[in-house]
């Protein structure tokens, strides 16, 4: 694996927005991890479970503006592994739950329009079981609702 392109600094979204299933820490979605300093890291990060070593959103690996770094935008970005139904790729974007619109505000918003403009895929993740998905491709809406309608959780693991 390559190095990611950036630090995260002082962000630790991820480990609010995040579900994190590891056999020593069980964290829901959306709340704040009880490890977490907010702002300043994890106080466990030499014993930190396997799913947050492994875990580096978009902006980590150096997708986006310093604006949407994941703590400033609320949004962590995020992309699943290549689905043959959407070869013009998918992003996740797990919008912090006490800022709902966030992912149409600021850098952010125009950066995902663009990118949808381009024929990517958006899916909203808004909360443990609501999605929106944002796309140009009708195909794709389709096999895409289908999909969350027999897999409400989609998407939804780290
Ligand atoms: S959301 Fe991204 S930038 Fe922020 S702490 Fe997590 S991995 Fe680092
Ligand atoms: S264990 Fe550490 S890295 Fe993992 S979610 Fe909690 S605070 Fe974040």
């Amino acid at each position: 694996m390559t190095a990611p392109a950036r630090s995260c600094g002082s962000c630790t979204q991820c480990c609010k927005t995040m579900k994190v299933e590891a056999p020593s820490l069980h964290k829901a979605k959306d709340v704040w991890c009880p490890h977490c300093e907010i702002g300043r890291g994890c106080t466990i990060y030499a014993e930190r479970p396997q799913p947050c070593r492994d875990f580096e959103c978009l902006w980590l690996r150096g997708s986006g503006s310093a604006a949407m770094r994941p703590d400033r935008c609320k949004v962590v970005l995020t992309a699943p592994e290549p689905i043959p139904e959407m070869p013009r790729g998918v992003l996740l974007a797990h919008v912090d739950p006490t800022r709902p619109e966030a992912w149409k505000r600021g850098e952010l918003g125009r950066w995902l329009q663009q990118g949808v403009n381009q024929g990517v895929t958006v899916m909203l993740i808004l909360g443990a079981t609501h999605r929106k998905v944002i796309t140009q491709d009708a195909h794709v809406a389709g096999w895409l609702e289908r999909a969350l309608k027999s897999h409400p959780d989609l998407f939804q693991v780290r």
